[in-house]
């Protein structure tokens, strides 16, 4: 792994600029592959998703309607609870529609089982979904992630609009952070 000079608080880069876009226009050429013909919209989550959704939005060759949600875990301090308020709702009725949630990272998997179920319930063709990240040991729901980028070490991680306190969201890689940025 290459370590990261000019950033003294980060740590080490997991996956470069380069990794993520080139991972991300084969998902988009295998979504235009399995959406021939369909309604696609693409559903992102606020606000970690947005660089996902802009770069692989752009992989997809074929029309896409795109939509967001945000949403708030309640729970301790970092930890996700399962419990889910939305803070911003769907502008598009989704009935009838082939949606594809597009996310930064599957973690524990509590808020997306919950957003799952939540959208199913308003009676969409299909609800499948698409992540850059996924933690395979930190998962405590079965959830079936349709497109997968890459499974990562269950540490936290900044950037590609992945943030610790706002920041590095602007990042153009996936990176750990070092011991002073959590102080
Ligand atoms: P889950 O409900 O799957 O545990 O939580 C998913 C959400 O937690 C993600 O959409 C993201 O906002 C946040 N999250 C989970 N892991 C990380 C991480 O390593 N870094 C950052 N910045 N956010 C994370």
């Amino acid at each position: 792994m290459q370590r990261v000079e000019s950033e003294v608080d980060l740590d080490q880069i997991l996956i470069t600029e380069d990794e993520i876009l080139g991972c991300l226009a084969r998902m988009g050429k295998q979504i235009t592959a399995d959406y021939d013909g369909k309604d696609l919209l693409l559903v992102g989550v606020l606000k970690g998703a947005v660089m996902v959704m802009a770069d692989l939005a752009r992989a997809i060759d074929r029309h896409v309607e795109m939509d967001w949600m945000a949403v708030s875990s309640y729970g301790s301090g970092t930890k996700s609870s399962g419990v889910v308020r939305i803070l911003k709702d769907l502008d598009t009725d989704v009935a009838g529609r082939d949606v594809l949630i597009v996310e930064d990272v599957v973690d524990t998997g509590l808020t997306l089982s919950w957003l799952v179920a939540n959208l199913r319930s308003r009676g969409p063709s299909s609800v499948r979904i698409a992540s850059l990240l996924r933690k395979p040991d930190a998962m405590q729901m079965e959830i079936d992630v349709d497109y997968v980028g890459f499974d990562i070490p269950n540490s936290f991680v900044v950037g590609y609009g992945l943030d610790y306190g706002e920041r590095y969201r602007n990042l153009r890689c996936i990176a750990t952070l070092g011991e002073q940025a959590h102080e």
